[in-house]
């Protein structure tokens, strides 16, 4: 998507340790017309593979996975980060390491809300090493749902988690994949 590069080179800010900040249109505040295109984007790309439900993590994915939700017509679902008291039953779970913070949560998805015959597009804001997208593809396997494919905002290509899931046989779409990033200057893939 070349908004999405374009976006990211007009207002992201290069952290150190490889992080991406894009507080201003992605994370903490929401772009919401751009939002929108990024659900009608993500529409395009799954549009024919009769998508049933989407899943995301809290709390970055939430806006993408629901603009596209909205563009789909289809539930979203999110992956809480801790089991609290609104959660209960029966739940799946799965450990997810944060990128950001370095800590492992056990996430948790109440099982009513993922059945066998659902399938299932996995969207979150960013793709680096592949724990969030892992732990919601372990999720959705404990459902005996299907996995129709992944989507990432922003994928940073060096980090190697798309390029993992790619290998095993995964769909993975990014709608920018960052395969390089200096203190100055960012390098998009081109096929
Ligand atoms: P992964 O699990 O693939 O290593 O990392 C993905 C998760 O970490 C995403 O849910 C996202 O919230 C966060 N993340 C990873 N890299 C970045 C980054 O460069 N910037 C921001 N803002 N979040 C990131």
């Amino acid at each position: 998507m070349k908004k999405m590069e374009e976006k990211i080179l007009a207002e992201a800010t290069i952290l150190p340790g490889g992080v991406l900040k894009v507080g201003s249109f992605l994370n903490q505040q929401v772009d919401t017309v751009f939002m929108k295109e990024i659900g009608e984007e993500i529409a395009d790309l799954f549009g024919d593979d009769e998508i049933s439900k989407i899943l995301t993590i809290e709390s970055s994915g939430i806006p993408i996975a629901i603009s596209a939700g909205f563009a789909m017509g289809v539930p979203v679902v999110y992956a809480k980060k801790n089991k609290s008291s609104n959660i209960s039953g029966d739940c799946y779970t799965t450990p997810v390491k944060s990128f950001t913070h370095g800590d492992t949560n056990n996430v948790v998805v109440t099982k009513e809300y993922i059945s066998p015959d659902d399938r299932i597009l996995i969207v979150d804001d960013f793709l680096a090493h592949g724990s969030a997208l892992n732990g919601l593809i372990n999720i959705v396997g404990q459902a005996g749902a299907t996995v129709v494919g992944c989507v990432a905002a922003i994928e940073k290509g060096f980090q190697m988690g798309g390029d993992s899931l790619r290998a095993k046989g995964y769909r993975v779409e990014s709608l920018a994949i960052v395969d390089e990033m200096t203190d100055s200057e960012i390098t998009f893939r081109r096929d």
